[in-house]
């Protein structure tokens, strides 16, 4: 066994300089690029603690999310199921927020104050964020809660709505109140992505009804636990703000400017999906092979998800695969047989782990200038 001690040194030595690694120790700090006119919020908007059926202390899940970098959390507590409430009486329903802040207070963490308003199928569950007072919330009819929370100016997202334990089948059924909460402008978005479930369907119902697309953890453990040990990083939403500020956020997500992101599947509309596609990677190098008409390019992937490929032009490649995977914070080597030497082109790739619409992949494109030889 080498020594421990030499071990960490060359370990060091080693080490890359934006912090991307491919060890799944421990929590890592995730990364993806602004796109023109926002910056890019790294969000996760469903989350509990011990105030519902969470196991951790609301503090806990400020220390996870500054691990990971995120910009904004909020603690969606469930309203009406509380399994700790004899050991952890808290007459007050803000109480998860308010110990979030205090926690955050030295960071530049947005906390989101939020609460889950559950009831079984045909209501569901629903997050309703940026809400003013927890308490008035509390309803015995679900009618109520919705009223309130519009009134309170809440952005309201439907959870889970795949989720086989309220739907058999594993496919949403947007219930006759749910359209209604739709229609008079009480719930504006909706989970494609739950924990470790993707719902084409939920896709399909956010396009037809102009909802938010949300991505979330819904964490109840540990963020290390379930997600980052298993070699996955937790299910977030990317918000597109005009800056890192709450009302930004708030303003943003009622305007739908989301991509839902779980490890290396992105999910959202078209117009905020391929710009981020865009900017996630940055062409370093484009040259001729010597005297052939063999174009090499250098691709490099920014964001904290690998991104998988396919060639999209009528050029074709030289030695590697049309499909091609540039993973998280890596670069990678193309050879493009131009035919003639160009002094510039546009590069087309598909970007097959991305959705824009159930099976639909978007064409990402870059102008590339190539060096002269
Ligand atoms: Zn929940």
């Amino acid at each position: 066994m080498r020594n421990p001690l030499i071990t960490i040194i060359l370990c060091l030595g080693l080490l890359p300089t934006n912090a991307q690694t491919h060890s799944h120790a421990g929590a890592q700090p995730l990364t993806y690029p602004n796109i023109a006119g926002y910056v890019t919020l790294k969000t996760d908007l469903h989350q509990h603690s011990v105030f519902s059926d969470g196991h951790v202390w609301p503090t806990i899940r400020v220390q996870e999310a500054l691990r990971e970098n995120l910009d904004a959390i909020s603690l969606t507590e469930h309203l009406e199921y509380q399994p700790h409430k004899e050991d952890i009486p808290h007459p007050d329903r803000n109480r998860a927020y308010h110990l979030a802040v205090e926690e955050a207070v030295e960071h530049d963490l947005l906390i989101v104050p939020g609460s889950e308003i559950t009831r079984s199928a045909p209501i569901g569950h629903s997050n309703a964020v940026f809400i003013t007072d927890a308490n008035e919330l509390v309803h015995e009819d679900a009618k109520d809660a919705f009223a309130t929370a519009k009134k309170q100016g809440a952005f309201v997202f439907w959870n889970h709505p795949a989720w086989f334990e309220q739907s058999p089948s594993g496919n949403p059924i947007l219930s006759d109140f749910q359209q209604q909460l739709i229609k008079s402008g009480q719930m504006q978005g909706i989970e494609v992505i739950n924990s470790v479930d993707y719902a084409e369907e939920s896709l399909a119902l956010a396009l037809a009804n102009n909802l938010t697309i949300m991505g979330t953890s819904d964490i109840h453990g540990l963020i290390d636990w379930d997600y980052t040990e298993k070699g996955n990083h937790r299910p977030i939403t990317l918000v597109f703000a005009k800056e890192k500020s709450l009302p930004s956020l708030k303003e943003a997500l009622f305007a739908g400017r989301t991509v839902a992101v779980y490890n290396d599947l992105l999910v959202g509309k078209a117009e905020f999906l391929k710009p981020l596609l865009q900017a996630s990677i940055h062409v370093l190098k484009a040259s001729y092979l010597p005297n052939t008409q063999v174009l090499q390019i250098e691709l490099k992937n920014s964001t904290s998800s690998d991104l998988m490929f396919e060639n999209a032009m009528d050029y074709t490649f030289y030695d590697i695969s049309p499909v091609f995977v540039i993973p998280a914070g890596e670069s990678k080597i193309v050879h493009i047989k131009t035919l003639e030497i160009l002094g510039s082109f546009d590069l087309k790739l598909k970007a097959l782990g991305a959705y824009t619409e159930p099976k639909v992949h978007p064409i990402i494109e870059w102008n590339v200038k190539i060096d002269r030889p």
